[in-house]
């Protein structure tokens, strides 16, 4: 799936989307006054619209700003509604297993819903009746909770985005809508804070994950970086090497090649071509 792909399976379940910073761009596509983006050290997390007032769930939009634009994809959570007009709010574990040690702690059982894996752990995607105003507050799971929570005037990466350390923002079961959030949960984040012990993080997993990572960031640069008359090889040697890496989804890995191939100038069905044969190559060894 494309970067464009993902957006319009976004905005096809009513998820308001918008562009951000890419971390295989050379500078910054952030915007923002305090924003330096030469100096930028947070890539691929920051919005290139005012992204408030500037979203859209418009099919013609979405192809304008990610056809044949390498950029990651932000969703507007405060923009955003569910069928029954209620909120959206994203639960951002720092780890696997964050949410579900609190929902344990609390006695309860963790609620499957939309769940998105990112760099370090999962967005998990609810909806919250619209009367019920949250903000980025953690309420009682301030210092309980390996994490943040994101809803009102906040946005997220969404998924089909690539992180600076490589990992590709994935969609964890397509099938999965965004459920409603569950009234423990909810109860907590309305809660006074009662500040405890942090969680202790998983250290081991996470730099595992970031190595990864970190490998397909360089492959993806080594074709952005390519020389015109080397484009093709680039991405055919690039694509041999991540795919045996792995690190992702085999289709993740081809639609974060696909993006970078066609911003440096590659036809998509000549950048297709390619990767398919490197993809085939690596089945055949
Ligand atoms: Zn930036």
């Amino acid at each position: 799936m494309s970067t464009l792909d993902a957006a319009l399976w976004l905005i096809e379940r009513d998820f308001t989307v918008f562009p951000a910073d890419h971390p295989g761009l050379a500078r910054c596509a952030g915007v923002g006054r305090a924003h330096d983006a030469d100096a930028c050290a947070d890539r691929g997390k920051h919005p290139a619209v005012a992204f408030t007032r500037t979203h859209s769930t418009d099919p013609e939009q979405v192809r304008r700003w990610f056809r044949s634009r390498l950029r990651n994809i932000g969703v507007a959570v405060g923009a955003c509604r569910g069928a029954g007009g209620e909120r959206l709010l994203v639960v951002d574990s720092d780890r696997p297993g964050a949410i579900e040690d609190v929902a344990t702690q609390d006695g309860h059982g963790h609620t499957a819903t939309m769940r998105v894996r990112t760099a370090k752990g999962y967005h998990d995607y609810y909806w919250v009746p619209a009367e019920t105003r949250l903000g980025n507050g953690l309420g009682a799971l301030l210092g309980r909770f390996d994490g943040d929570v994101r809803s009102g005037n906040a946005y997220v990466i969404g998924p089909g985005s690539v992180h600076a350390t490589g990992v590709i923002y994935e969609v964890v079961d397509e099938s999965q809508a965004p459920v409603q959030c569950p009234g423990w949960l909810l109860n907590a984040l309305t809660a006074q804070p009662v500040p405890r012990q942090p969680a202790r993080a998983a250290v081991g997993t996470r730099r595992t994950v970031r190595s990864t990572g970190g490998r397909l960031t360089a492959l993806l640069r080594f074709v952005l970086e390519s020389p015109a008359g080397e484009r093709n090889n680039r991405l055919y040697w690039a694509a041999r090497r991540a795919f045996e890496q792995g690190g992702a989804a085999d289709s993740s890995l081809a639609s974060a090649l696909l993006d970078a191939a066609t911003h440096i100038g590659l036809s998509e069905a000549e950048a297709r071509h390619t990767i398919t044969n490197a993809y085939r190559s690596k089945a055949v060894q």
